[in-house]
């Protein structure tokens, strides 16, 4: 066997994970596989290709102003699906994603899934990271929501609230008429909370 066949260990440069590689220590390798060598290429040698890059130029950072207290949306003018969402081909899973879920996904890293993106400004095209949110509770609280202890809501007003939501009205009108936060509107409705009723 050549001399190069001992395992060494390295740093890969792109995603900062330690690695085991066989080739010599004087050439070195800098990237623990193919994807993190084509991503820090990208990067570096086309940087207005980058996932961020091609994502971002799609998006008007004037957008209409829904609570001052937000400033403007960021809106989506790319593709939108059926229900006004942006649609994004992320090209890191190969399929179609919602532009506020990428968006969230690029400021927080990626969302545990099957939680959906809730929107502070209930506008669905909007992709402005400090308007998006999802559930970010901790397990016991959702736990303990799921156990119907601490919810303000009956089962009746969930029932209701689902029929405004659906019938358009906005989170944060539904969350002032019952005095509830807009999270738990925009969960009681995606199934987040309240999941076991119809
Ligand atoms: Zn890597
Ligand atoms: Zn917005």
């Amino acid at each position: 066997m050549p001399s190069n066949s001992t395992p060494h260990q390295a740093i890969c440069e792109q995603c900062n994970k330690p690695f085991v590689h066989f080739q010599s220590l004087t050439r070195g390798q800098r990237f623990c596989g193919y994807h993190c060598a084509m991503v820090y290429r990208v990067a570096h040698w086309f940087p207005k290709h980058t996932p961020e890059a091609l994502f971002w130029r799609r998006v008007n950072k004037d957008g209409p102003i829904i609570r001052p207290e937000l400033g403007p949306c960021w809106i989506w003018t790319g593709a939108t699906d059926a229900k006004g969402y942006g649609a994004f081909y992320d090209r890191r899973i190969k399929r179609r994603a919602t532009a506020s879920r990428i968006s969230y996904e690029f400021e927080h890293g990626p969302i545990p899934g099957g939680i959906d993106i809730c929107h502070h400004c209930d506008n669905p095209p909007c992709v402005r990271p400090a308007h998006l949110f999802t559930g970010t509770e901790s397990d016991n609280a959702i736990d303990s929501r799921r156990k119907n202890r601490h919810s303000k809501l009956t089962v009746e007003q969930v029932k209701k609230i689902r029929e405004l939501r659906k019938s358009g009205m906005k989170a944060i009108e539904i969350a002032r008429l019952y005095g509830v936060s807009d999270a738990s509107v925009c969960f009681a409705c995606n199934g987040r909370t309240w999941w076991y009723i119809e």
